[in-house]
């Protein structure tokens, strides 16, 4: 992969697959399911960069999804922000209850809750251990209690980040004029989540749960 993305055509230009790019394993082909994936086109030397489901690439008759140039990728996710700016009241609304539902459902008492039956389940455990008296229920408790405590603290956590890139999108909406002109690697980077490639249009997922569709 290094070598290949290194490899230089005859006027010794860069050719081939590149990865480290804003839009990298974040474009998916809604046909198959795929990832996209970043070319460097040349054709009658017109340079193009274009994104093509990596099904399509290897077997055209398996997939056909449509093939996207970066310049519509990038002015159609200018276009999706803009779409958010200028619709900010509404999406403000939703992301504010988006926020609420987190944050109620990232209740920090049940993993106290949790943690505290433990203890006395442990407690009672050693007593039953010293007096010699079966204690396979308990620990068959223990056992499963442990299992939801993982999955208690592995969803706060999610919760935390969740929470998180809403109140990101929350600022960054809060701070923007209403509209931008350019297109911004960095606001893909901190912003988006993936682009769905379809047959009319391109859907932008937003890290904050915002879905957005542009036709393109
Ligand atoms: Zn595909």
């Amino acid at each position: 992969m290094a070598r290949r993305s290194s490899e230089r055509d005859l006027n010794g230009r860069r050719q081939g697959f590149s990865a480290n790019h804003a839009f990298s394993h974040m474009v998916t082909c809604e046909c198959c399911g795929e990832h996209f994936r970043r070319l460097h086109w040349n054709n009658r030397g017109k340079k193009t960069i274009v994104w093509r489901c990596k099904t399509r690439l290897e077997d055209k008759t398996r997939c056909m999804a449509r093939t996207v140039s970066e310049a519509t990728l990038q002015e159609a996710f200018v276009e999706a922000i803009n779409e958010m700016l200028g619709n900010s009241d509404e999406y403000l609304k939703k992301l504010e209850s988006n926020l609420k539902t987190a944050i109620h459902l990232a209740n920090p008492q049940s993993a106290e809750a949790l943690a505290e039956r433990m203890r006395q389940l442990q407690q009672e455990l050693i007593d039953r251990t010293e007096s010699g008296t079966n204690y396979d229920d308990l620990a068959e408790e223990i056992l499963r209690l442990r299992e939801l405590q993982e999955q208690t603290v592995m969803d706060d956590a999610a919760k935390a980040v969740h929470r998180e890139r809403i109140q990101e999108l929350l600022h960054f909406i809060n701070s923007q004029p209403r509209t931008i002109t350019e297109f911004d690697e960095a606001l893909v980077k901190k912003l988006l989540e993936s682009v769905k490639v379809c047959d009319l249009f391109l859907e932008f997922r937003f890290k904050s749960g915002v879905t957005i569709s542009i036709e393109k």
